[in-house]
């Protein structure tokens, strides 16, 4: 028993090369802090980006300043042949990619009677399909190495809904089912699959709320406050290190209490 458990933790232990992580969506909020916390533990980085060129130069030189290589990407990860764009890029940089964070994302609520076709299908590309065509190509090089962790952003909306985002609970609810499978498939060559559930979080994916829509949120948090953005990249980044080797297939919610009900 004891031999067999040493066999196991030895993929943790044996990786002394460059470690690599890529982050979708780096430019901006929860991406953004993913970045520079990861580059703060000494990963090389592969920072994807959209729209957002200015912001993510701007991150790619804070987490220059802790000594880390990084390159920027520009990738629109709903398509396919851009995730190909994205991973060839990635080549430039010399190591294992050991983390990837599935973190770009985007939102267009209404209420489903009037939803259109393309606001369903456009969430769920840019949430849940980017998702598949990212950890499609990443697993190969991680199991070739028997090691790495996969960490994706969903949210409380795909654990328990919330009206008006029918087309957004549905991909994150989507990416917590596809982590947890995943989790299960990638087990034994040692990968882990995790997901991260941001609360409220003050980035520009909410600024479009009303301020008594945000002030009625506070009511049901706990800890009467919404979360940083620090606060969520210090989790992703716990569970993209070795600290956390025998973590896979969890939900980590970091809502300040509000998922606990009332
Ligand atoms: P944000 O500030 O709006 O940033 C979104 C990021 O996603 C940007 O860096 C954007 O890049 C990138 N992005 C969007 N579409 C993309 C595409 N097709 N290809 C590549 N990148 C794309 O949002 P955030 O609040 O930081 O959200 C990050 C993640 O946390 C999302 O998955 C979101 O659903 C989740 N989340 C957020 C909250 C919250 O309260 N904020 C709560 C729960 C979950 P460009 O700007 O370069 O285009």
């Amino acid at each position: 028993f004891t031999s067999l458990n040493t066999r196991r933790r030895l993929t943790v232990t044996v990786n002394k090369t460059a470690k690599i992580a890529l982050i979708t969506g780096a430019s901006r909020g929860i991406g953004r802090a993913i970045a520079i916390e990861l580059a703060r533990s000494g990963h090389h980085l592969c920072l994807n980006y959209l729209n957002s060129e200015n912001e993510i130069h701007n991150v790619q030189a804070e987490c220059q300043t802790f000594g880390v290589q990084t390159i920027v990407a520009k990738a629109d990860v709903s398509q396919s042949a851009e995730v190909d764009h994205l991973f060839n890029e990635l080549k430039k940089l010399h190591g294992h990619l050991c983390a990837v964070v599935n973190n770009a994302g985007i939102r267009s609520d209404g209420p489903l009677m009037l939803m259109k076709d393309d606001d369903w299908d456009k969430v769920m590309e840019v949430n849940l399909r980017s998702s598949f065509l990212v950890c499609k190509r990443a697993v190969r090089p991680m199991i070739s190495k028997r090691h790495g962790s996969i960490v994706t952003i969903v949210s409380p909306s795909g654990i328990s809904g919330r009206e008006g985002q029918t087309n957004y609970a549905a991909s994150k609810g989507g990416l917590i089912a596809m982590s947890r499978s995943l989790a299960r498939e990638m087990a034994p060559f040692g990968i882990r699959v995790n997901a991260v559930c941001p609360g409220v979080v003050q980035t520009d994916m909410i600024k479009d709320l009303k301020q008594e829509l945000l002030e009625s949120f506070l009511q049901y948090i706990p800890l009467g406050r919404f979360g940083e953005p620090a606060e969520i990249a210090a989790a992703v980044a716990f569970l993209c290190s070795d600290r956390s080797a025998y973590i896979t297939g969890q939900v980590l919610i970091i809502d300040g209490g509000l998922t606990m009900g009332h």
